[in-house]
Formats: structure tokens, sequence, C-alpha cells
């Protein structure tokens, strides 16, 4: 199915005139960055200077290793180290674009409270549930794969198929892949496959983008999967099971962001289980990461219980109490939702 409707012709044409003259724009993504986070950012970043724009790209907090390769990862200004240039850009920004996320606080309490302030223009690129209501341009679509999808369709309203280069398409590609979980999830369509196979075809090298993304672990790495996946815990009667990792265990196996990506996914995978949870100690505050197969809403779960949110089956929250709290908290909270 063809998504034309992501953008209206109307819609397209207001971005089009407001997008013809050279502006200032800074784009914003959510703390902790996955693949689609940073591959849809720098996307647009690429399109955006290739239109003539100034543009600033950043983020809350440090990126993964495994997406350090992608094509633009060092125009990043990382929030938590250059507070006072990001806040100058921001006030002088004309355009602001938030992508793959929906709600402010999503960036952290002090850029939140930044981005609340600022006066420029807001657009919003995102594929998450219940959007805020901050921007004057929402491209969004809780059906779509991946932000980088919205992007792409973003582009081609405005500019056609051939603004799309290999540069911007090996960030489009990264973002649509770690989404999909490899192109597998159902939110991966035949428009999904034909936006891909487009990018293919202009050169992108699928392949490598995989092998950069996943075949690049540090052993430390590997060796902190092999002691969490030991450590999982079943809740049968929940059809639940979780992992829960403490600031002592990660600092064991000298964790570094994106190292426990794809564990909460391999807790999915034990038969039977419907609900999982990675559960990880951090400096003030305990993580979850939810996935669930079926029906269950992860999204309600996290809204619910841990002040979070995300989509049916991939969801995400935190807690403000002691790890030990959190685990007690986590499982009467699943014992609470599936009766
Ligand atoms: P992950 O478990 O991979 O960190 O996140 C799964 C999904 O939930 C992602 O789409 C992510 O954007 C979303 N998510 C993760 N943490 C939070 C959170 O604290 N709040 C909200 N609203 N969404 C989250
Ligand atoms: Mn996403």
């Amino acid at each position: 199915m063809n998504n034309n409707k992501v953008i209206s012709k109307e819609t397209a044409e207001e971005l089009k005139a407001l997008l013809s003259h050279p502006k200032k724009i800074l784009l914003t993504t959510h703390k902790s960055p996955d693949g689609d986070a940073i591959g849809s950012s720098l996307a647009l970043y690429h399109y955006l200077k290739a239109q003539g724009h100034d543009v600033y790209v950043s983020v809350p907090d440090d990126m993964p290793d495994f997406l350090k390769w992608l094509p633009g990862s060092d125009k990043f200004i990382i929030f938590y180290r250059r507070k006072k240039k990001l806040e100058e850009i921001l006030n002088n920004a004309d355009i602001v674009f938030a992508l793959d996320y929906n709600h402010f606080k999503r960036t952290g309490d002090e850029m939140a409270k930044l981005l609340s302030q600022s006066e420029s223009l807001k657009i919003m690129i995102d594929h998450h549930q219940q959007p805020d209501d901050f921007m004057q341009y929402r491209v969004w679509d809780v059906m779509a794969s991946s932000t980088a999808q919205l992007v792409w369709e973003f582009i081609v309203a405005l500019s056609g198929k051939q603004a799309v280069d290999k540069t911007i398409g090996e960030c489009l590609y990264t973002g649509i892949m770690t989404d999909t979980g490899s192109f597998r999830f159902a939110t991966c369509t035949s428009h999904t496959f034909r936006i891909t196979a487009d990018l293919l075809d202009i050169g992108v090298r699928g392949d490598l983008i995989h092998q950069y993304v996943y075949d690049q672990n540090s052993i430390d790495r590997i060796h902190l999967m092999g002691y969490a996946l030991e450590k999982i815990v079943l809740m049968p009667e929940q059809k639940t099971a979780y992992i829960a990792l403490s600031k002592e265990e990660l600092k064991k196996f000298k964790y570094k962001p994106g190292d426990t990506e794809g564990l909460v996914n391999k807790v999915l995978s034990v038969v039977g289980v419907e609900v999982a949870a990675l559960i990880t100690e951090k400096e003030n505050q305990v993580r979850l990461s939810l996935r669930s197969s079926g029906n269950f809403s992860v999204n309600q779960l996290s809204r619910t219980y841990f002040s979070g949110g995300g989509h049916e089956n991939a969801a995400g929250g935190s807690l403000e109490m002691s790890f030990d709290d959190a685990i007690k908290y986590f499982k009467d909270s699943i014992k609470k939702a599936i009766q």
C-alpha cells in the first residue's frame, strides 16, 4: 500500500513554501538514541543541508558506537556536553524538528524545558502513540515502520525521490533496518520494502550496514549478553520474563550505550513468554525496556506504571526508586496488569 496520506498535498505545499528560503534549523531526537533516532536525524540533516539551510543536529546524550560510522555522526551536538551551545542555537532557530519522539520529556528534563520555552516553529516526525500537541506540523503515523520511513515520505513529498541520494539513503536504511528488527516486524509492509528496494537501487549497501550495526561487538558486550541471558527470570503465571541488571553488573562488563540493545527481544523469544522486560539500574533511575507479542499493550503498561510509553509491542519507561524496589514494583505491576 502506498502511504500518501501521511503528508497531505496542502501540508506538502505549506512545508515547501516554509522551506523555500534558507532557514536556521535545529534537529532534535530522544535520549538514549537508537538507530532510527540517529538515522532519521542524519537523513533529514543531509537533505536540508542540500537544500541550502543552516542545519544543526542534536541529541540529548551519547549514541552507541555501532552508529558512529553513519555519515555526519560527528556533527551531533550532544546536549549534556554542550548545553550552552545548544541553548544558543535553539534560541536563534526558525524551525525545530522533533524526530522519533512526541513528548519533549523524551529528551530529558533539562532539554525538554528549553524546548518548551522555545518560540521556534516545531515540526514533529514520529511514529509513537499518543503525541503531545507542541508542534505546528506533524508527520505522524503509528503504522509506519520507523521515523526514517516518515523522513523518506517527507523528503519525497517536498522534493521527489531524486532528492534521496546515497548518503541520505544509508541513514534511512539504518533507521528502517533497526526499527523493524531487520525487516521482520509487522510494521514492515510492502511499502517499507519498496522504499528499501529504492535505497538499494541508488547504491546503498544493506549488507555492509548490517555488518556495521550488528557485527562489531566488543567481547565485553558478548560476555554481558551471555551473563544476562543466564539471569532470565520467568513468571509463568503471567507469561512474563525479565532480566534485571544492576549498576555494578553493568560496570563489570564495561557497559557502554547500546550494549544491551536486542537483549529484551531474546527474553521475548522464550517459548510461552508474551511479555518481556529488561530492567537496568542507571545513575539516578531504573530504566525499563518492554516488549510483548500479541494483544498485550506494553505502551499502556508503561504509561500506567512506569511513566513511559512507546508502541503496542515495544515500549520503555523509568522508575525513580532503588533497584531492588524497582524489581519488586515491576513484578507487582505485572501481576496487577495480567490477572
Ligand atoms: P527501547 O526499549 O528500545 O528503549 O524502547 C522501545 C520503544 O519505546 C521505543 O520506540 C522508544 O522510543 C519507546 N520508549 C522507550 N523509553 C520510553 C520512555 O521513557 N517514554 C516513552 N514515552 N517512550 C519510550
Ligand atoms: Mn523509531
